[in-house]
């Protein structure tokens, strides 16, 4: 699944290609993805030029010059593939192809789709039923060591739950909670107001690192985009702890001490990944 760092490279490479494109035809092969298609899509989006792109938590807003945003999410699959001068016949699972000016050529690829698309007025983006419990963005401003420390206050629930809590801090997904944990020296099993002051700014610091690191890995998948199969957003990337049951994390002396490694646990169904060395 697709987490904020992609989303944000898909943003970004979309931008790269369609800012100030007109659109001059959308074909839609299919009437829903996750949830119903707006109606009369192709027709209410054909000549309307891109004005911005941008993402709020994991969804793509593309604001249009009508006033307009083509609001997006990827669901599981969902892909963005670019090409141009490509007239081939959709292939499987492009439920939208999008055709804009200078032969730029833009198909929303979703096999198991659980990916979503609406078209709303940019006057009640806030408003929007997806839109409006959305916590802070892990990367904006607002996200300090004040915030969370009053957010978690007296909070029971486990650190883990309170940080994939999407009405606190918006677009913040299983992989890069546990690896901000990790650098920030906290177990997911902590409860959410039991940290300390010092931790939590170390956590804040944390988030910010690994976000921005993978946008900086994705943006450099990004400078290939036309060579690659013109597929967005999806990229290698390294992880301290996320997948590596059993492993030993990076410079620490969990591998020294005698412990089995990295431990993999389940909260609220989801796979948490820790060093009971480095974090508790
Ligand atoms: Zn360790």
């Amino acid at each position: 699944m697709p987490e904020l760092p992609e989303v944000e490279t898909v943003c970004r490479g979309l931008a790269k290609v369609l800012l100030g494109e007109r659109i001059e035809e959308v074909k839609q092969h299919r009437p829903d993805l996750r949830a119903p298609l707006p109606r009369n899509l192709p027709s209410r989006l054909k000549g309307k030029q891109v004005v911005s792109i941008h993402r709020r938590a994991k969804y793509i807003l593309i604001e249009l010059d009508n006033g307009e945003v083509l609001l997006v999410h990827l669901g599981m699959s969902g892909r963005f593939v670019i090409s141009h001068h490509d007239r081939k016949p959709a292939e499987k699972h492009d439920h939208l192809v999008f055709y804009f000016t200078h032969d730029i050529v833009v198909r929303f690829n979703d096999p198991r789709r659980f990916g979503l698309c609406d078209l709303i007025a940019k006057k009640d983006l806030e408003k929007h039923k997806l839109m409006r419990h959305l916590g802070i963005e892990p990367l904006g401003k607002k996200l300090t060591r004040a915030f969370l420390q009053e957010k978690l206050k007296g909070k029971k629930s486990s650190l883990k739950a309170a940080l994939m809590d999407q009405r606190l801090i918006a677009g913040l997904g299983n992989i890069y909670v546990c690896e901000a944990l990790f650098y920030a020296g906290i177990s997911p099993r902590r409860r959410a107001g039991n940290c300390k002051a010092a931790e939590l700014a170390k956590l804040v610091l944390a988030i910010r690192k690994v976000l921005s690191a993978a946008i900086k890995a994705g943006g450099s998948s990004l400078r290939d985009y036309v060579q690659a199969n013109g597929e967005l957003g999806y990229f290698q990337n390294h992880f301290a702890v996320y997948g590596r049951e059993g492993k030993f994390c990076p410079a620490c002396i969990c591998k020294a001490n005698g412990s089995k490694g990295l431990r993999r646990i389940i909260q609220q169904g989801r796979s948490s990944f820790y060093c009971p060395t480095k974090q508790v």
